[in-house]
């Protein structure tokens, strides 16, 4: 197994209105998450997700 291959998950979302929300479940084929705060969050409010597409 690749140790640098991405670990893939359920990404649970209640972003209902994402075009890649399907039953509070990300369907994206990449997901991007950046930082509001430069280049690190103190919380995980300081996060985004930057894939979100408004259906
Ligand atoms: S792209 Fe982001 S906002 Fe959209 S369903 Fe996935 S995690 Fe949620």
């Amino acid at each position: 197994m690749d140790k640098n291959a991405a670990k893939c998950m359920p990404v649970k979302c209640s972003v209902t209105n994402c075009t890649y929300n399907d039953s509070h479940l990300c369907h994206a084929d990449t997901l991007e998450v950046n930082s509001l705060t430069g280049n690190k969050a103190g919380t995980s409010d300081d996060t985004c997700c930057t894939t979100f597409k408004d259906k």
